[in-house]
């Protein structure tokens, strides 16, 4: 063969494969159907699911279901460092700036990230009860669910917290209490590895709220499916007392200065500040 006949059919072959890759991932990975679970579509094809929790949820089902863009914004302690929100509630962008993918929940973001390195102690951020634990591949890795009744954060709904890419599988069980604070297993970066991450993965926390009127779910085998279920912004759950909506229509129609939230955090030590905080960062902060 000769040398330009050579170029031309690698030039012909780089062109394929850089036509071809996204959609043929694009086609992988809806063939998965339940992708984000919701279990209702059983695999296959255009797939759409009314449980808002699922990946392939109709933009009407996500956005009346509270999955769009607040506004609220955190604002960290002065006297003490946190690990911060690298890419928030219902962004569109990831922690790097780059886009997300559109298969999922219409590339809004389901939660928030905050990077932290491998290992980083993950807090309860309240008092709960675990009632799910899955191991799964790309895009979850380790997770677990936790519920935390109105009994244990002060509020009159329910709220399910979902914390993903455990570095190792939580060793909580299912049904076990768990207390506002307390190490619930370390984060890392399963799940992550492989598509936008590369082969290094990226270790973070992704952590999302939902909200339900009652203490019902139904368990599925990705996650669990609260009755009457309502993305929150987590964010949300650090709002003043006097204005701890659990609404994320409400809380978008706050003014800009009533969404700024002041982060309640524990130190290495066990201090809580605010002390009587029932809600606190998944993360400890270091003072100084
Ligand atoms: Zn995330």
């Amino acid at each position: 063969m000769t040398l330009r006949g050579f170029l031309a059919i690698g030039l012909v072959g780089l062109f394929i494969a850089l036509a071809a890759t996204p959609e043929a991932e694009g086609q992988r990975r809806r063939g998965r159907g339940g992708g984000g679970g919701g279990g209702s579509s059983g695999g296959g094809g255009q797939a759409t699911s009314n449980n808002p929790m699922s990946h392939q949820a109709s933009r009407e089902v996500m956005e009346r279901a509270g999955l769009f863009k607040t506004g609220l914004v955190p604002r960290y302690p002065k006297q003490a460092r946190c690990l911060e929100v690298a890419s928030f509630f219902g962004d569109r962008t990831r922690y790097d700036g780059s886009q997300r993918v559109a298969w999922a929940n219409h590339g809004r973001h389901g939660g928030f990230d905050i990077s932290a390195p491998e290992g980083t102690p993950l807090l309860a951020i309240a008092d709960g009860e675990v009632v799910h634990k899955h191991s799964g591949g790309r895009l979850v890795g380790h997770q677990i669910f936790l519920r935390h009744g109105p009994a244990d954060t002060g509020l009159r709904v329910w709220i399910y917290s979902k914390y993903k890419h455990f570095r190792e599988p939580p060793e909580l069980a299912i049904g076990q209490r768990v207390r506002l604070g307390q190490v619930i297993g370390h984060s890392g970066k399963t799940g992550t590895v492989g598509g936008h991450y590369g082969e290094w993965g990226y270790p973070h926390l992704h952590l999302s709220l939902y909200v339900s009127d009652s203490g019902r779910y139904k368990t599925k085998p990705m996650m669990v499916v609260p009755a009457k279920v309502r993305h929150l912004d987590p964010l949300a759950l650090y709002l003043p007392a006097g204005r701890r909506l659990t609404d994320n229509h409400a809380i978008q129609a706050l003014s800009e200065a009533e969404k700024v939230v002041a982060i309640p955090y524990q130190t290495p030590d066990g201090r809580r500040l605010p002390a009587d905080t029932r809600l606190i960062w998944p993360f400890m902060c270091e003072p100084g």
